[in-house]
């Protein structure tokens, strides 16, 4: 996660369902541009993020700018995650992204890696919570719901012109908390949303939301933003590596071709969840699903369904790959002397401790950039496993 950037300046009330659990601390950081305490609402949020600050988060940010840039600014996005204030974060950073005047889109097509200056009007607007074009719907009262009234005055405000004349977005956080005749209010409205509106829809507990509200939706989850949570497959693969040296001293060929079993199979299994969980929510899960639909409209959520099923499954690859070279940097951390190394996996350091040994402080580097390349050719459409093969055959370990 985004420890030590600016972010959330957190109020008295704390998320009982977000941000406390996950080690985001509550402490006063520098803060740039202005920001605003908002009436009715105790946290003083800061937005003064842009995408670039995501880096932790290069696939969700890479698949977003990939899309702006093919002119395919989807007209809802569904943020899912633990972490509601990152999820905030990164949703007015894409807001941000869509109304900057560096990022200006001809003809409905962005500039590639289009991202916000946070230093133009329109950035500035935003960051101070003035953009008019911008209308957001959050939880209100000791009960955190959200009501009928404000989500049909909502509603009515983004029915009206855009004042700027690009987009209107209508932000939602918390969206898992409308109470029913809200949500059916707000359903209509997202089945024939007013022209040139983008819906950005945040939340921590996707599983309380309609599936006809998911399913129009493209989404990106953000899993745990905890630091030191690594992927089960990550553990089991490391775990092979290190058993195998340990027995060996090395990781011979065979070793080799076995992990790469272990990683494809893997993979395979992860994506086939992902495949059910999100076909699961969504209509298209439901045997006739698309009854009472037209075949453009069903085809274009078959689309934005595919694109989900995608960014989720590249996004867990990205972790996947992340645990991975977090080992490979607590190697070369040891190839380095460096004192005390804080490193991520130290259950293992007696057996990296030998690995550091038979390999050279460039070797240890040279790891670490080939994952660190493995990921960047995975993002085109490359041959998974094969690329992972190559990766895997030079490593020095
Ligand atoms: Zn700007």
């Amino acid at each position: 996660m985004n420890r030590g950037l600016k972010r959330v300046i957190s109020g008295g009330e704390r998320d009982s369902r977000g941000g406390a659990g996950f080690g985001i601390p509550s402490v006063n950081v520098g803060v740039r541009g202005g920001n605003k305490s908002r009436s009715g609402d105790r946290a003083v949020i800061y937005w003064g993020m842009v995408l670039a600050d995501f880096a932790s988060r290069s696939t969700a940010v890479e698949l977003l700018q990939r899309s702006l840039s093919r002119g395919r600014l989807g007209h809802a996005y569904l943020l899912s995650g633990e972490d509601l204030k990152f999820l905030e974060d990164f949703g007015m950073a894409f807001v941000k992204t869509l109304f900057c005047e560096r990022s200006r889109a001809e003809g409905g097509v962005f500039p590639a890696h289009a991202d916000a200056c946070d230093s133009c009007v329109q950035c500035r607007k935003v960051v101070s919570g003035n953009h008019p074009d911008i209308h957001i719907l959050r939880p209100e009262s000791k009960m955190r719901m959200i009501r009928m009234e404000p989500t049909q005055e909502f509603i009515r405000r983004l029915q009206s012109k855009a004042y700027e004349g690009r987009y209107k977005v209508g932000f939602i956080v918390a969206v898992d908390r409308m109470n029913t005749q809200a949500a059916n209010a707000f359903l209509k409205t997202l089945e024939e949303p007013p022209p040139r509106t983008v819906f950005i829809l945040l939340t921590t507990e996707h599983e309380r939301l309609l599936d006809t509200v998911i399913s129009r939706c493209l989404r990106l989850h953000f899993p745990g933003t905890g630091d030191q949570e690594f992927p089960p497959l990550a553990m089991t693969v490391m775990e092979k590596m290190i058993g195998a040296v340990k027995s060996t001293g090395k990781l011979s060929i065979l070793d080799r071709y076995a992990l790469l079993s272990t990683i494809v199979d893997g993979l395979k299994t992860l994506n086939d969840t992902i495949v059910t969980e999100i076909g699961e929510r969504s209509s298209a899960g439901n045997s006739g699903g698309y009854q009472d639909i037209d075949s453009s409209l069903a085809e274009k959520y078959e689309t934005e369904l595919k694109a989900s099923i995608e960014a989720e499954y590249r996004l867990q690859r990205s972790r996947f790959f992340q645990a991975i070279q977090w080992l490979f940097r607590d190697i070369w951390l040891l190839t380095s002397h460096v004192e005390n190394p804080r490193l991520a996996y130290p259950q293992w350091k007696e057996t990296l401790d030998s690995v550091s040994r038979r390999i050279t402080t460039g070797q240890a580097l040279e790891n670490i950039n080939s994952i660190e390349k493995l990921q960047q050719v995975l993002h085109t459409n490359v041959q998974e496993a094969l690329a992972i093969e190559v990766c895997f055959l030079k490593l020095h370990f």
